[in-house]
């Protein structure tokens, strides 16, 4: 049996591209033009305020996105002040620094080593306040080791990155990314006070009912990890190669490259609980992608 596949719950408006959208008070959504198999319809960047402005995740370096933000921001009434990546990878940005030159903006990061070099450093619990909201960041590792989720205080509002993206799992890519940190993460959402009222993701439109949502993924992603120990117990001994057919039979061939990757940390999370074992003895944290597995010796 395949995984469950996860609820629809998209909601707010549909994506349209480089123009401003508005998806909550206060919060206007612009996506840019790079659809793909990793990026859904697009990247969305947040304008965040409604005269001093904090950005979240430029996306790409180009004009045509660029110039949309910074249009955005004139819609919204103000100028950009702050700005800020949920993580490191390409999608999200590589805009950062170009749109904090062109506006004068402080940018803020958590720090990684392919990523900006942030004016102002960003922990877990870092507020970020402007005139009019406050933006608290979460560090939410697992997708990626610098990932930062955003929530919007008082309309428990969560731009979540690649933490929760909609209409698709995310990719989890050893080493930079850890699925026992990810599935942490996920929950740590479930327990946030006020609970988390909607999404704003990385790619996609708006997710209501943020918790029915999450607990799918976390249930989708257990699912799966019962399959590939599954897999590795039938297999007795086995490479990434050779679990990766009985393990993703329900995904389409040309995703089979990137669940490789999740495949991967997936076995380091059992591994990790003492479901698994490198067959070489080497530190599971410390494979690659050539490591060889095994079940755990009193499995
Ligand atoms: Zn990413």
């Amino acid at each position: 049996m395949p995984p469950r596949s996860l609820p629809e719950t998209a909601a707010g408006p549909e994506v349209v591209y480089d123009v401003p959208v508005q998806v909550a008070d206060g919060v206007l959504r612009v996506t840019a033009h790079n659809p793909s198999a990793m990026t859904g319809p697009g990247t969305n960047t947040y304008v965040v305020g409604t005269s001093e402005l904090a950005v979240i995740d430029p996306g790409p370096a180009t004009e045509e996105h660029l110039g949309a933000i910074e249009r955005a921001a004139t819609e919204a009434g103000g100028a950009v002040r702050w700005v800020t990546v949920t993580h490191h990878h390409l999608d999200h940005a590589p805009g950062a620094k170009p749109l904090a030159e062109r506006t004068g903006a402080e940018l803020l990061a958590h720090r990684h080593p392919q990523g900006v070099e942030p004016d102002t450093e960003v922990g877990d619990g870092f507020v970020l306040r402007g005139p009019g909201f406050a933006l608290r960041a979460l560090h939410t590792p697992g997708h990626a080791s610098d990932h930062l989720c955003w929530l919007l205080e008082g309309q428990s509002l969560l731009f979540s990155g690649d933490h929760v993206m909609q209409g698709s799992t995310v990719v989890i890519r050893p080493p930079d990314g850890n699925m026992a940190e990810y599935l942490a993460e996920l929950r740590r959402l479930l327990y946030l006070q006020p609970p988390v009222a909607a999404v704003a993701p990385g790619h996609g439109r708006m997710i209501g009912r943020p918790a029915e949502v999450i607990e799918a993924i976390i249930a989708h992603r257990l699912e799966r990890e019962a399959i590939v120990a599954e897999a590795l117990m039938a297999a007795g001994e086995a490479g990434l190669d050779d679990l990766l057919g009985p393990v993703y039979g329900d995904v389409a061939p040309s995703l089979l490259p990137v669940a490789r990757f999740s495949l991967w940390a997936h076995l380091q999370k059992l591994a990790l609980e003492g479901r698994a074992r490198v067959s070489d003895g080497t530190d599971p944290m410390a494979t690659t992608e050539a490591s060889r597995w095994a079940p755990a010796a009193d499995h």
